[in-house]
């Protein structure tokens, strides 16, 4: 059975928009890639990462993989795409993180879904409101534009666009 599965991926170092565009390869030769949001440009978040602003962007996925698996799937593609165990919010090549595995919730040591933090980053509500405007938390029980209008994230998050 296909779920319908939602990612945010970002980083911060090396040329940002070429990590975010190999992960997205990377993740449509594993699973079936169905939408994707604009780029975003973020603020650090967290006050660790010191090589500036994020790229951030949402990805909608179809998989038969059960979420344990794409958690192994992703953090493959993270170590493949240079992505080192650095400090906690610090800076990243690429950090890749479930936010919804269709409405499943998880709480368990390795798995958290949906993600904890998605209600509380406006670098992640914005490209999520933008793709799936209606979709609802199904912990919240509230709609992505619901969750972003009630954030209260000072970050600076604006649509990117690609330096020529
Ligand atoms: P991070 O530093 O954000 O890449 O954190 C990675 C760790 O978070 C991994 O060891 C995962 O086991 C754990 N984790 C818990 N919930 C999630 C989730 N929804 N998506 C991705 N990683 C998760």
């Amino acid at each position: 059975m296909q779920t319908e599965v939602v990612l945010a991926i970002g980083g911060n170092k090396g040329d940002r928009a070429d990590f975010l565009q190999k992960a997205m390869d990377a993740l449509s030769r594993q699973a079936t890639l169905v939408g994707y949001s604009q780029i975003y440009e973020t603020e650090a978040w967290g006050g660790v990462a010191t090589s500036g602003n994020f790229l951030n962007q949402v990805v909608l996925i179809h998989t038969e993989m059960d979420p344990l698996v794409l958690l192994e799937v992703i953090q493959g593609i993270e170590e493949q795409l240079g992505r080192t165990r650095e400090q906690h919010w610090g800076d990243r090549t690429i950090d890749i993180d479930i936010l919804y595995f269709g409405d499943q919730v998880w709480d368990t040591p390795s798995l958290t879904i949906p993600h904890p933090y998605l209600a509380q980053r406006g670098f992640v509500l914005q490209p999520l409101a933008e793709i799936l405007p209606k979709k609802i938390h199904p912990v919240l029980g509230k709609t992505s534009l619901e969750l972003l209008a009630e954030c209260t994230d000072q970050g600076q998050v604006s649509v990117w666009k690609q330096e020529r």
